[in-house]
């Protein structure tokens, strides 16, 4: 994990004063530690029935998207209000930095999906808790939420004490 973490960038103060912005473009730029974080966040989920992963935008969109590909399942996007162009089950929640909302297409999962989420990054818990209540919204089960990175002091992992997490580097 220590090579996944030389290829994280600190930005100080972005987006605002205060946060430290974890950059995973340098990453994802790199082929073999971009397969390797992928390999990584999907290994302890491979005995599982997964039918879908599913990914926050926008950089969820990265790992998920590549996740689903090598589990050999289907990929659903939660985007932020308007985007969908569907009918959309939503939800709002805070972030670390100000607040916002998801929405996922009414028909993207029901109560015979069984996900894994993935995130590039985990801090409050606030945006994987809300995707984790709109996935279940659509009846569908969670596998599990997997990150590339958690930030430890934020705690976001209690928001998610009844799913089963896995995080590839600690801050
Ligand atoms: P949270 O809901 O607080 O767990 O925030 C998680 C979401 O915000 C993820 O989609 C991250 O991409 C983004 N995020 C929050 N804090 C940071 C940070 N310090 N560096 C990079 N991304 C962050």
């Amino acid at each position: 994990m220590d090579r996944l973490e030389a290829h994280i960038r600190t930005i100080p103060n972005f987006p605002k004063p205060g946060i430290q912005f974890k950059d995973i473009t340098p990453l994802v730029k790199n082929p073999a530690m971009l397969r390797l974080a992928v390999h990584q966040l999907i290994h302890p989920f491979l005995g599982e029935k997964l039918t879908a992963v599913v990914g926050m935008e926008a950089r969820g969109f990265i790992f998920g998207s590549l996740a689903a590909w090598e589990l050999g399942v289907g990929f659903i996007p939660l985007r932020k209000p308007g985007k969908l162009p569907y009918d959309v089950q939503s939800i709002s929640y805070d972030l670390e930095y100000g607040s916002t909302g998801l929405e996922v297409h009414i028909d993207a999962l029901d109560v015979n999906d069984r996900v894994l989420l993935i995130d590039d990054l985990i801090a409050t818990g606030g945006t994987a808790a809300a995707s984790c209540e709109l996935i279940e919204k659509l009846g569908a089960g969670i596998a599990g939420c997997a990150f590339v990175v958690e930030l430890d002091e934020l705690k976001g992992r209690d928001k998610l004490a009844k799913y089963r997490i896995h995080t590839l580097i600690h801050y």
